[in-house]
Order: structure tokens, then sequence, then C-alpha cells
């Protein structure tokens, strides 16, 4: 039992000084917002992931969830979260798009208390919902729901975020999202480049920033 606790305590410790290895890298990649970076360093990356896979969790690389899809790299969700907060106080009432472990939500949920994330595949959706218990995070409300559609009943959003991507700006989510939201998505079928869209009373202004690589957003529920 002593050796037990012994070696989960110890694990905790390494996870930890992993996790602030990680929050340095991020710095040094020019992540520069501390609420960012504070978000990143209270979620445990490695309780989101398969447990063979585990010891990698705080390398800067996406990994595999299965049912192919993959969790985020570090960078690049620490990346999408900076441009949303850029010359804003907060984040408001988010939607996710593609809930995946879970892992970008609990994120989320550390820089506002009301997050809502979809996720196509049921199986995916099931463990997002043990692994955000397995950390007592309750805030973020998951659904069973195709992104394409957003969701209705709980627009309009000041933050959007997609976590795959589309070849086309989803029409249903541009409507779902408040004056002066923003919403934010990799987008493109072969070649994608994140972009960014300002939702105001006159007009949409779109900016393209960096060039990624995301799993691609489907429709339908599996
Ligand atoms: N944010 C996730 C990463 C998910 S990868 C994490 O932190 O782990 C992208 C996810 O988008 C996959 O789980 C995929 O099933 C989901 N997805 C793809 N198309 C979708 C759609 N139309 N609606 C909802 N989820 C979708």
């Amino acid at each position: 039992m002593a050796a037990e606790l012994t070696r989960a305590a110890g694990l905790g410790m390494t996870s930890q000084r992993s996790r602030a290895r990680m929050i340095e890298r991020l710095r040094e990649q020019g992540i520069h917002d501390e609420k960012v970076l504070a978000a990143l360093a209270a979620v445990p990356r490695h309780l989101f992931i398969e447990e063979a896979l585990a010891s990698r969790a705080y390398e800067d690389t996406a990994l595999p969830l299965g049912f192919s899809q993959t969790i985020s790299q570090p960078f690049v969700v620490a990346r999408m979260l900076e441009i949303l907060l850029d010359k804003r106080g907060g984040l408001g009432k988010t939607l996710e798009v593609g809930a995946g472990s879970g892992y970008q939500a609990a994120v989320l949920a550390q820089l506002t208390p009301e997050v809502y994330a979809l996720e196509r595949i049921g199986a995916l959706l099931a463990r997002a919902k043990l692994n955000l218990r397995a950390i007592s995070q309750f805030r973020v409300r998951l659904k069973h729901a195709d992104g394409w559609l957003g969701l209705p009943e709980a627009a309009p959003f000041d933050t959007i975020i997609l976590a795959a991507a589309a070849p086309s700006v989803p029409s249903a989510l541009l409507q779902q999202l408040s004056l002066g939201g923003r919403m934010l998505l990799p987008l493109g079928s072969g070649d994608q480049q994140l972009v960014l869209i300002e939702r105001y009373a006159e007009a949409c202004v779109e900016t393209r920033l960096d060039g990624v690589r995301f799993v691609p957003l489907l429709s339908g529920l599996e």
C-alpha cells in the first residue's frame, strides 16, 4: 500500500515536472499569454491519452485517440487560444467543435466558465466524459452532435473553436456567433490554414493565419 502510494505520488511529480517543461517550451516557441500558459499548465494531458502513450503526453506532438482521430499538439492548442483571447478580456460563452478526448475542452474550461463541446463519435464522447470526470471538471457541457450544425439551442456564442478542418466555413456556426464574437477554424481540404472570423454589426472580417494540419470535419453521427 505504502509502495503504491509512493509510486502514484512519484508519477504525479514526474508529470508535473514534464508539464512545467512543456510550458517552458511553449514560451520558447512564442506563446506569451500568461493566462493561456496557466490554463495548459493546469490540465494533466497524460490523463487524456491512452496509458501506452502517456509517457509521451508532454511532447509537443499530436497523438492518436483511436477512431483515426488525434489529440492536438499543445502548441496548436496554445496558439489558437492566444489568437482567440488577443485584445479581449475573455472568451465568454464558448463552443468547441470536435471534443475528441476532452483535453482542449478542459483547457478552455480553465479560461471561461461556459464551455459547450460537440463530438460526432459517440464512443469518443463517452471517453471525453470519463476523462473530464477523472479531473473533476464538471463545467464542460458535452453533446453528441454534428458540428456542421452547431448548437442552436445554446447560441449565440462569443467564441467558436473548431478542432477539425472544414472545407468551407459552416454557415450554421457563423449564424451562431454573437456580435463581437470570434470563430477560429482550420480551413481547407488539402492545404489548411487557420482562419479567424470576427463578427461585427456590418460584416464579418476574415484573417488568414498559420498553415496547419488537422483531421477533417466530417458530417453525421457515429
Ligand atoms: N479537441 C480534441 C481533438 C479532437 S480531433 C482533443 O483535445 O482531444 C478532432 C475531433 O473532431 C475528432 O474527435 C472528430 O471525431 C471530431 N469531429 C469531426 N467532425 C466533426 C463534426 N462534424 N462534429 C463534431 N465533431 C467532429
